[in-house]
């Protein structure tokens, strides 16, 4: 199936590993011009680099941190400038820290803020009046299966992903008759770099194996196994493209049935 992804422009936030990696290598392999943004540009460049040698295409990259807005209004607006336009936009950030509610500071719950819900503003700010002008447009946020599910100990990320997940909803409401779509798409247990290290640390408390772990993450999962960054990125890749075109204001799970809910 042709995406008709081929020459469109699409941004890939908090790109330089893991999820993001993985869809902005993902587009570029279905022909968009893909520019990238992290904060450490060693790894933007190492990233830049598989996708050059993986796929053919060039990538443009930026260090940036999400939760700065001078940094994103910069970087969106030289994309513009390099590309002509900007057609596709996935927010993505690192996710907050894993702690119980008594244990969370009023100052890591606005940090949690700025980095969850508020880079997504930035990013949509910056990239939705770009898309109307051109009367064609895709916004998709990363989030997470928190926004179906609940997880124990992840109080920032099932509350605040929550408010991402209002966010997107209501842009879609807003920006539909533009020809902008706006979805939200919720990994599971995904293999990524930051998935395996946090496998090793808890490993190493519980006296366990790295395996052993990740074992009992594919347990609770209906399929058996963590999913590839790649199973998420093929999502998002349809989501952005041509063929997407009647889907707009849904949140969908990757995250082989771990979610319990009807809907
Ligand atoms: P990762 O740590 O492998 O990659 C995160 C990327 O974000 C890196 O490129 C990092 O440099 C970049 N980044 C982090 N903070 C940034 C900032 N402030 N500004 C710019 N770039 C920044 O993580 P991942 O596994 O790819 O996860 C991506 C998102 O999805 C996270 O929010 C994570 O919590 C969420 N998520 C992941 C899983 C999973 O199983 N991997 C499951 C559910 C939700």
């Amino acid at each position: 199936m042709d995406l008709g992804l081929r020459g469109k422009i699409a941004i890939v936030a908090a790109a330089s590993k893991g999820l993001g990696k993985a869809v902005a290598l993902e587009l570029a392999n279905e022909g968009a011009e893909v520019a990238i943004c992290a904060r450490s540009a060693a790894n933007l460049e190492k990233a830049s680099a598989e996708i050059r040698s993986r796929t053919g295409r060039g990538v443009f990259a930026k260090a940036l941190d999400v939760t700065d807005y001078a940094a994103v209004q910069a970087f969106v607006a030289e994309v513009e400038k390099r590309f002509g336009r900007v057609d596709i936009c996935v927010t993505n950030a690192g996710g907050p820290p894993a702690k119980k509610f008594v244990d969370i500071s009023v100052d890591e719950w606005r940090t949690a803020v700025e980095l969850t819900l508020m880079s997504t503003v930035f990013f949509a700010r910056e990239v939705l009046p770009r898309m109307r002008k051109n009367r064609w447009g895709r916004l998709l946020t990363i989030t997470s299966v928190s926004v179906k599910q609940p997880i124990d100990n992840l109080l920032l990320s099932n509350s605040i992903r929550a408010g991402v997940t209002g966010l997107a909803k209501t842009l879609a409401n807003e920006f539909g008759a533009d020809g902008i779509t706006v979805n939200n798409v919720c990994p599971g247990y995904t293999l990524t770099e930051r998935l395996g290290e946090l496998a090793d640390h808890l490993a190493k408390s519980a006296g366990a194996s790295r395996d052993a772990i990740l074992g009992q993450w594919a347990a609770q999962v209906p399929i058996g196994r963590v999913a590839s960054p790649e199973e998420f990125a093929a999502l998002v890749a349809f989501l952005a493209s041509e063929r997407a075109s009647y889907i707009n204001g849904v949140t969908i799970p990757v995250d082989g049935g771990w979610a319990k809910g009807l809907m």
